[in-house]
């Protein structure tokens, strides 16, 4: 097990998963779904479309990398308008995601990594997208979505389930490293 599964391993994700980094493809229709705005976010944050960067850019930056381990957090809901459990679970995960991150740091190993949350950057209560700079440069993230990936696809790729069956949701990352 590499260390960055350990580190991981130690964050308490419910699956994780790893797949080859150069497999990632980063797609312009996932930025086209962005860009629809359905999040109500799109142009609204740094660490989201367009003020993230472009699909090209991500792309290139994750083939640079070996490995991606996929990291999913899957919360039970008890109907599928649990909007409650649906917040919990995304909660969860990106406290897991930054604990991992922080974990990497700590370890030495920030700068060979790239990590790629779930949904937006939520660091800070209203974000400061346009008018002023990012408060957290260095720690936002960007979402695997936001960088062109499809979820979907990437947990097929490293052997984790997607869909958890009715009335689950699964929110996923994923770490790129060497
Ligand atoms: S850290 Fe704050 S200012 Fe920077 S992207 Fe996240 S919410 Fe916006």
């Amino acid at each position: 097990m590499s260390t960055v599964e350990q580190l991981a391993a130690e964050q308490g994700f419910d699956f994780m998963g790893t797949c080859s980094a150069k497999e990632l493809v980063a797609r312009p229709e996932v930025r086209a779904m962005c860009s629809a705005n359905k999040c109500q976010v799109y142009g609204h944050s740094w660490a989201c479309p367009p003020a993230c960067g472009e699909i090209e850019d991500f792309e290139r930056q994750m083939h640079e990398f070996e490995h991606c381990l996929v990291v999913q957090t899957v919360t039970e809901m008890e109907d599928d308008f649990d909007v409650e459990a649906i917040e919990e679970g995304g909660e969860l995960q990106k406290r897991r995601v930054l604990d991992l991150v922080e974990a990497i740091d700590k370890a030495g190993l920030s700068a060979e990594t790239m990590t790629l949350s779930a949904g937006t950057c939520t660091l800070c209560k209203e974000c400061t997208y346009p008018d002023e700079p990012c408060r957290f440069p260095d720690k936002r993230l960007v979402s695997m979505e936001a960088a062109g990936l499809v979820v979907s696809e990437v947990c097929l790729q490293a052997g984790i389930p997607y869909n958890h069956g009715p009335q689950t949701i699964a929110f996923s990352g994923c770490v790129l490293y060497n």
